[in-house]
């Protein structure tokens, strides 16, 4: 039964067939999680990653009390939307050499996976509400909290410290550690025996949140020495 088939007639219909959408993206998860988290070389990304594949695998066995809920069979279709997503982190990933980098590119790619899952979610509440299934609506709404919790994990995580190691990534300094300093990221880096710091600044949901400003030993081009 395709999505804009006449196999869909009504909206019970297309509440089933989105369950079943949706269980068949849980499943690639749960297989596609554990790689990311191998990948990671950030510990709490890492972390992160196998704590949702625990919350990932909850989702899987909800989805099945809901199809029973709701007395339709437990069955999953391809969802070619989550194999492209986990098929283009595949292929991204393979494609970054530096592993700081990596892990900013497997914060994206997570955050493409929950977003997907966080719109058809958001639908299936509101469908199950209306078709009079508050009692479905009510166990996917534990899931849908969990994936929005994630997605602002992860933004937290890049624009904390991930983002940062990555656009120094192939610098020939070395992050010795960072910290907030007045509303600053700070990252103090080391190049021989020096130490220096280097700064963003406080708006790192800008599009670049790195200073321009030459810097004195240019560690990095798009990084400011205080
Ligand atoms: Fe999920
Ligand atoms: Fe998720």
């Amino acid at each position: 039964m395709g999505l804009f088939t006449k196999d869909i007639k009504t909206m019970n219909d297309l509440f089933v067939h989105q369950l079943q959408d949706i269980y068949y993206a849980e499943q690639q998860l749960t297989k596609a999680l554990p790689k990311m988290a191998a990948k990671a070389t950030d510990p709490q990304l890492k972390q992160g990653f196998l704590t949702h594949l625990e919350e990932t695998k909850q989702h899987v066995a909800r989805l099945e009390e809901v199809f029973k809920m709701h007395g339709a069979q437990v069955k999953a279709v391809d969802c070619p939307a989550i194999d492209g997503i986990i098929e283009e982190a595949d292929e991204t990933a393979g494609e970054v050499a530096d592993k700081a980098v990596l892990d900013a590119a497997l914060i994206n790619a997570a955050q493409a996976a929950e977003h997907y899952e966080i719109v058809r979610y958001g639908s299936l509440i509101a469908w199950a509400k209306q078709l009079g299934r508050t009692d479905c609506a009510s166990v996917l709404a534990k899931t849908l909290e969990e994936e929005k919790a994630t997605d602002k994990k992860l933004t937290t995580l890049a624009e904390s410290k991930v983002n940062l190691r990555a656009a120094l990534a192939r610098c020939t300094s070395i992050i010795r550690s960072l910290s907030k300093h007045d509303g600053r990221l700070e990252a103090y880096v080391s190049h021989g025996a020096a130490i220096e710091v280097a700064a963003c600044e406080p708006t790192p949901s800008s599009i670049n949140p790195f200073a321009t400003t030459p810097a004195r030993r240019a560690p990095h081009r798009s990084l400011r020495l205080l």
